[in-house]
């Protein structure tokens, strides 16, 4: 038996865990979800974990039994996460996983060796090793969430800097008097304005300017990313709206990375933004406008993994380390 590689992905809102059959050509073999519960601790997210690991070995009874045959779990998370020693030293809306060493918690509850990464970085990884970089020398994947998340791959490589630390650049911020509401506690970051929460508060905003909009009358449903792309796909101008003003805060964002690292190209990604060209065409324009030459014509490209690019990031952690 050649065994296998585990998965697991915490995002702000959803907790999902993966199997890649070790030398198979299929990336992930399957997968299980749940729904993330704010108040988990180390010993609850492991038994989530164990759940959810114990249905995908109920369905392929090839993989073993328990612990037997796992060569290793990759877990990619929100946070600050330290990838050398499995620290985790922030975590959003998860109070009972901050400041614990969870990579030897989890180890010890599991059985398994363990690597951890933040879940943007982790995201990055995916498409360094499997996806859309592959073959890039310098690049940039941005993740649009609950939070942006981000990776950096420069020659080849994916930076994660001291403590894995690089890429928190949803806290990048692009307006002083932008909004509080950051879990940061500061002002007008990037996350504000292309996060979630901002794509929400920007419907409202648009949809009472429009009332007889399909967006004005599907706000009771509070729509997401993915339900304002399908109004907007459907023809509905203020949906449309919406999204390119959203595409717009992303390319502001976008811009000022670009000065920074100076890529051949961004990825965007995050489930369904890869799917959205009224945001992507927005974005890219304002990349155009915003970035100084000669880097203003980067291309802003779909990213290849969608929703399962940081569950496919953590089973190639779990196989090979981030380096
Ligand atoms: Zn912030």
């Amino acid at each position: 038996m050649p065994g296998y590689y585990l998965g697991a992905d915490l995002g702000g809102t959803n907790f999902r865990i993966g199997v890649r059959a070790a030398g198979s050509p299929d990336l992930l073999l399957d997968r299980e979800s749940f729904v993330a519960a704010p108040d988990w601790d180390c010993t609850a997210l492991g038994e989530a974990l164990r759940t959810g690991w114990d249905r995908i070995l109920a369905r392929h009874p090839e993989l073993g039994v328990g612990a037997d045959g796992c060569l290793g779990l990759g877990f990619g998370l929100t946070g600050d996460i330290d990838p050398l020693n499995g620290w985790c030293r922030t975590m959003p809306r998860f109070a009972g996983l901050e400041d614990q060493p969870l990579g030897a918690h989890l180890q010890a509850q599991l059985g398994v060796p363990v690597r951890l990464l933040n879940d943007g970085l982790a995201a990055t990884l995916a498409e360094l090793r499997a996806g859309a970089g592959m073959g890039t020398r310098d690049w940039l994947l941005i993740t649009l969430g609950t939070g942006i998340g981000c990776g950096v791959v420069l020659g080849g490589r994916l930076l994660v800097g001291e403590g894995g630390r690089i890429g928190r650049v949803g806290h990048q911020v692009i307006d002083l008097d932008g909004p509080l509401g950051c879990h940061c506690g500061f002002r007008g970051c990037w996350q504000t304005f292309a996060g979630k929460e901002g794509v929400t508060g920007r419907a409202h905003t648009v949809a009472a300017t429009h009332p007889d909009s399909q967006l004005a009358h599907a706000l009771a449903e509070h729509p997401d990313l993915k339900r304002i792309t399908e109004l907007a796909d459907a023809g509905d101008a203020a949906s449309r709206e919406v999204l390119r003003q959203t595409g717009t805060y992303v390319g502001i964002g976008l811009a000022n990375l670009v000065k920074a690292f100076g890529p051949q190209k961004i990825l965007v990604g995050g489930g369904i933004a890869e799917n959205c060209r009224w945001l992507l065409d927005a974005a890219q324009e304002a990349v155009h406008g915003w970035a100084v030459k000669p880097y203003q014509r980067v291309p802003v490209v779909p990213a290849g993994f969608g929703k399962d690019a940081g569950l496919i990031g953590a089973v190639l952690l779990a196989e090979a380390g981030v380096c």
